[in-house]
């Protein structure tokens, strides 16, 4: 049978977490950065030593193909992200890519050849830290949207997303290019779970049974700016005021006695910004996820007229900037994953992802899973996010064997 080795793997994640390193342990590493080419070239160096090659694709997303003895076959895929959060951790999709390294080189060093051939991705943006959405990668790859969809997306230095990523295939000319899209026979993505289950109920990993669906507006409310001394109140055209008009009126349109449904308001942006100015206008952004598609497309469909009612003075624009419905994983893939973890010895649950993945968009083009580890407290996106060792080898044992079921 195939060992991974997990002193191996954690060495490697540590070494990934240098790239980018910020104080209390934590990761900035922004997607098609040069930290983010170092990262890539870090993981194909550990990859080509396991006999894979790599490749890439218009969309920026990296491949590591171990061949199998069915040159032609679909390959059974696995992989997660290497951009993490501003202000994130060491393990959010780093741990997804090391450990399909890892399973490469445990492969390697059973001397295994597989029916079909493996292959790890690392996708591009995930997070959308940098530039919003997240996942435009995957999205692509999946045929969701075309490559260059996001172009015109601006990271807060006013550089474009469509030149960030020409940057990174101009850097990485030495690579061979790969068609964009795939089928592949199968795909499972390890990734912490970043929440509090598994810890609580002392389990070794998760067998994801599905992603909620998310849903993410920009709201630009645009009125007239003015002297806070000298402009009378009713004759003002304030912006701040109606976003807190709007938001007040979603906070009730948006209620769940059930709470289930997330609805976030997590950024604005005022301007002026300036405490004796009128504001001119303001920018805000909307999160929405929820585990039902028909609830996720009325509440989500309702986000306009209810902001538009509820403005006195001023005008908006409500932009869609993200659309995933929420996806339930393949039960074969589901159910390989259940009998490897009982082939490796760890225990096990079923259990929904809160947040959002890659795996999401592959499972529109492949049967997909995913297996999560415990995280620490339930703490992600922080630089305390925090797995042990032993918690990501097991992890790893149980992707290793679903793998090796998959590709036969
Ligand atoms: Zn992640």
């Amino acid at each position: 049978m195939v060992e991974v080795s997990g002193a191996r793997q954690w060495d490697r994640m540590m070494e990934l977490a240098k790239l980018g390193a910020i104080p209390g342990d934590g990761v900035n590493r922004a997607c098609l950065t040069e930290l983010d080419r170092a990262a890539r070239r870090l993981v194909i160096s550990w990859a080509e030593r396991a006999g894979a090659v790599a490749s890439v694709d218009a969309a920026g997303n990296l491949f590591l193909r171990r061949a199998g003895a069915q040159r032609d076959a679909a390959p059974v895929l696995t992989g997660s992200h290497l951009d993490s959060q501003p202000q994130g951790g060491r393990f959010d999709g780093a741990y997804g890519v090391v450990a399909g390294i890892e399973v490469l080189a445990a492969l390697h060093d059973a001397g295994v050849v597989t029916a079909r051939p493996v292959e790890v991705v690392a996708w591009t943006n995930e997070e959308g830290g940098r530039f919003q959405p997240g996942c435009t990668g995957s999205m692509a790859w999946a045929g969701v949207a075309p490559v260059d969809a996001w172009d015109e997306v601006r990271d807060l230095e006013g550089v474009r997303y469509g030149d960030a990523l020409a940057a990174l295939l101009a850097s990485e000319a030495d690579l061979p290019r790969r068609p964009l899209g795939s089928r592949p026979h199968a795909y499972i993505e390890a990734h912490i779970e970043q929440g509090p289950l598994l810890e609580a109920e002392g389990l070794d990993v998760g067998v994801v049974t599905g992603i909620q669906g998310s849903r993410w507006f920009r709201v630009t409310v645009t009125g007239a700016s003015a002297h806070a001394g000298t402009a009378p109140v009713s004759m003002r055209r304030d912006a701040l005021q109606d976003a807190i008009r709007a938001i007040s009126a979603l906070n009730v349109a948006m209620a769940d006695p059930d709470d289930v449904l997330r609805f976030t308001v997590g950024k604005m942006v005022v301007s002026p910004n300036s405490s004796n100015s009128v504001a001119g206008q303001v920018v805000f952004t909307i999160d929405l996820r929820h585990p039902d598609r028909d609830m996720l497309v009325a509440r989500g469909d309702a986000v306009g007229a209810v902001i538009q009612q509820a403005l006195l003075h001023c005008t908006a624009e409500i932009v869609e900037t993200f659309h995933a419905l929420p996806s339930g994983f393949d039960a074969d893939v589901m159910a390989t994953i259940e009998r490897a973890a009982i082939g490796a010895g760890v225990t096990h649950r079923r259990m929904a992802s809160g947040a959002f993945h890659d795996a999401q968009f592959a499972a529109r083009v492949a049967p997909a899973g995913m297996i999560f580890v415990p995280s620490k407290d339930g703490i992600s996106h922080h630089p305390a996010e925090y797995s042990a060792p032993e918690q990501l080898a097991r992890g790893t044992a149980v992707l290793a064997r679903a793998l090796v079921e998959l590709a036969g």
